[in-house]
């Protein structure tokens, strides 16, 4: 009888706790080493866009999702001076029936808890920090900090953007920083107040765009504010900033947003790094997953969503294909022309969102206005292409996203 399939699975972020999800779906053995000593409060807002959406519902998760999400209205594009409105592509209404699904605003926080839940019992070994992978004799072994190894048949990268396995497969290459940095924060409020709309709002403006929405069921606000910087600026969710310098970077910027910057209270910045897209993601028995095979910059709100895309194809692949390693290359051939395009789309988004000279704003501000005359989703960020694919789907259709 053939033994049951192994998987090891190093960090236990959002694509490893979601990868850990699908395999115990399927009845696969999966373990997760996770260098954090506990799964925490780590985060802000995400937008979890139809596509993702379609993933957690599929793994059994949506009311779960729903019950600790808001629902915004549109994605708003307005001018960072004057609060016009640059284009309105409706969400709440339009998504289930463009997409079949919703997009849902949620704090990283509680999406993290909604996939962690779906582990088995002991499944997650915490506190464990890989620092090597080696294959032999048809095996797969990831070294830990503190002497320990552990055994797979296939050992799957989800380390975030400075992945260790992704070093040891291909080499050390740092990620390269975008010349963009962010602030983030969470205001909470009583629910929806005046100064901020219901929608996932985007503030354009010259070389930076503040993004913000309601997460927590409308009883918080989080706030993304990128600017482009020529200092680096560190790739963490830690780094501390405050209310201050959050301010003065965006001097001028509309009173909705002072008013709701004057209300943050803990403030952390972030540089913002990506990759070009990688030739292979696989080595033998050992593929990677997440921001450790394709950091992107978060201009089209994908980077988690890709990860929990990738979670749900892998586990398919692994659960369909007797062999691993036939198994990781049909999981390489279905992801990464996606993964590759939502990489270079959302670097070439940064130019759109940031322009400086006020002609080139006003061409682009005429020609999303003349777009949504005749479509609305046609318009503003341009995102049905992401939306409508369906991870869930047989990988024929995977294909014809
Ligand atoms: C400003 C900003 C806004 C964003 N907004 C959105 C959005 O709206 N929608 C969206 O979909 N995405 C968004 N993202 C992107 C999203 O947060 C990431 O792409 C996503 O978290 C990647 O998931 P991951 O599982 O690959 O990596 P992570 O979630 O980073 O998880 C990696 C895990 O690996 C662990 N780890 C690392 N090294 C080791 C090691 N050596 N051993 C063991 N464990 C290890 C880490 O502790 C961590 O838990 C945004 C990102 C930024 C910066």
């Amino acid at each position: 009888m053939q033994r049951r399939l192994r998987v090891g699975i190093i960090g236990g972020g959002i694509g490893g706790a979601a990868l850990a999800g699908a395999l115990a779906q399927r009845g696969i053995e999966a373990r997760l080493y996770e260098r954090a000593p506990a799964f925490g409060q780590v985060g802000a807002g995400i937008q979890m866009t139809p596509n993702a959406v379609k993933v957690i519902r599929a793994l059994g998760q949506w009311e779960a999702l729903r019950d600790a999400s808001f629902l915004p209205a549109a994605i708003v594009g307005r001018n960072w001076r004057t609060a016009r409105v640059m284009f309105r592509t409706p969400l709440r209404d339009e998504c289930p029936k463009l997409y079949g699904a919703e997009f849902f605003h949620v704090h990283r926080a509680d999406l993290h808890r909604i996939l962690v839940g779906l582990l088995p019992e002991n499944a997650a070994t915490l506190g464990a920090r890989c620092t090597g992978i080696r294959q032999e004799r048809g095996v797969a072994v990831a070294s830990f900090e503190d002497g320990r190894e552990a055994e797979a048949d296939v050992i799957v990268g989800a380390d975030g953007i400075h992945s260790t396995v992704r070093r040891d497969l291909f080499g050390e290459a740092p990620p390269r920083f975008t010349g963009n940095m962010c602030w983030r924060a969470v205001v909470p409020v009583d629910g929806p107040v005046d100064f901020v709309s219901p929608d996932s709002s985007f503030w354009m403006g010259p070389n930076g765009h503040v993004v913000t929405y309601y997460v927590r069921g409308g009883r918080a606000v989080n706030i993304v504010a990128v600017l482009e910087t020529k200092d680096w600026v560190q790739e963490s969710w830690n780094v501390p900033s405050s209310r201050a310098e959050l301010t003065a970077g965006y001097a001028g910027w509309h009173e909705n947003l002072q008013t709701l910057f004057s209300r943050t209270d803990a403030v952390f910045k972030w540089g913002l790094f990506d990759r070009d897209p990688m030739a292979a993601w696989s080595v033998g028995r050992v593929t990677l997953l997440g921001d450790a095979a394709h950091p992107m910059l978060p201009f089209l709100s994908q980077g988690a969503a890709m990860a929990i895309e990738d979670a749900y194809v892998l586990a398919d692949r692994l659960a369909a294909e007797a062999d691993p390693t036939v198994a990781l290359r049909a999981y390489e051939a279905l992801r990464r022309p996606r993964t590759a395009r939502v990489q270079l789309e959302s670097r070439e988004r940064g130019r759109t969102y940031h322009l400086a000279s006020p002609i080139a704003q006003l061409r682009r501000d005429v020609s999303y206005w003349f777009r949504s005359l005749i479509n609305p989703h046609r318009s503003g960020i341009q995102t049905n292409w992401v939306y409508s694919y369906d991870a869930t789907a047989a990988p024929p259709l995977r294909e014809a996203a």
